[in-house]
């Protein structure tokens, strides 16, 4: 390991606490600019955190052929999305990224060779929620891919990996939904039924600790073929989960399906 190497890994010495770790219900990017009860659940959460050194976000819209992390010096605001109000196109979340805790992220996946990324930036995933939660942009914030080759237990044992960052002062945000069907949504506050079961029947799971039902929630049948019709928005659920310590409370924020098909459950662990 070279003396540089070792100087970055330095920079996040382990503390005492361990950090919670959450996974947002990020909806519409319209959050990011509309005070509504998400936007401000986000808010009352962020307020109760330890303020971190540094976030990792695993975002739904980043998705890669491998596992990447970005690793630039400022990393740019992406607005990857259409047809929405010009001030959203033009709000910008100019936090620093951190090349340290890029290293670190490296150094701490073993099973999984892990890529320095200087293209990508922040999506909307990661800033429509941290405009929210630290709308001061002073905390330095990196992404992590998801990589869409790989199955669901892959993400699942890729995060266990990531545990020994959390007393390392990281906060860990997996960004996507837990039910989402672009193809139904409404722009109405509704919820179909079989949003509100599958949402509900994993929030059970979550709560009895069973991940691997969560893992394997292609085998919940229709309603799982409905509320994760692709799983990029599902996947950053299982980040969250596999860095959890038996001894962690949970609890739920944002809880709410909405727009038919979309559900904003939030999860705080720890
Ligand atoms: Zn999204």
């Amino acid at each position: 390991m070279s003396a540089d190497l070792i100087h970055h890994l330095n920079a996040f010495a382990d503390t005492d606490l361990k950090m919670p770790v959450l996974f947002v219900g990020h909806g519409s990017p319209m959050n990011a600019i509309e005070d509504n009860e998400f936007s401000e659940a986000w808010m009352e959460v962020s307020r109760a955190l330890p303020i971190p050194q540094a976030i990792i976000c695993i975002s739904a819209h980043w998705q890669t052929v491998d596992t990447q992390v970005t690793a630039m010096e400022w990393p740019k605001t992406i607005h990857d999305f259409q047809g929405f109000p010009r001030e959203l196109f033009e709000k910008e979340y100019p936090a620093k990224g951190s090349p340290d805790l890029a290293d670190l992220t490296r150094a701490t996946v073993k099973k999984t060779q892990i890529g320095l990324n200087q293209n990508w930036g922040l999506d909307h995933g990661t800033w429509s929620v941290l405009c929210r939660m630290f709308p001061n942009a002073d905390i330095p914030v990196v992404q992590i891919s998801l990589d869409h080759t790989k199955g669901p237990a892959y993400h699942y044992e890729l995060s266990k990996e990531l545990y020994s960052l959390r007393k390392k002062g990281v906060l860990i945000i997996g960004s996507g939904n837990i039910v989402h069907n672009l193809r139904t949504v409404v722009w109405q506050d509704k919820a179909y039924d079989w949003a509100v079961d599958f949402d509900e029947t994993i929030k059970q799971f979550i709560l009895t600790g069973d991940h691997n039902a969560i893992i394997n929630y292609p085998k919940l049948g229709q309603t799982a073929q409905l509320a994760v019709p692709t799983n990029e928005h599902f996947l950053p659920l299982l980040y969250v989960l596999a860095l959890q310590d038996p001894k962690d409370e949970i609890s739920f924020f944002g809880d709410k399906v909405t727009m038919g098909s979309m559900s904003m459950r939030s999860v705080k662990i720890g």
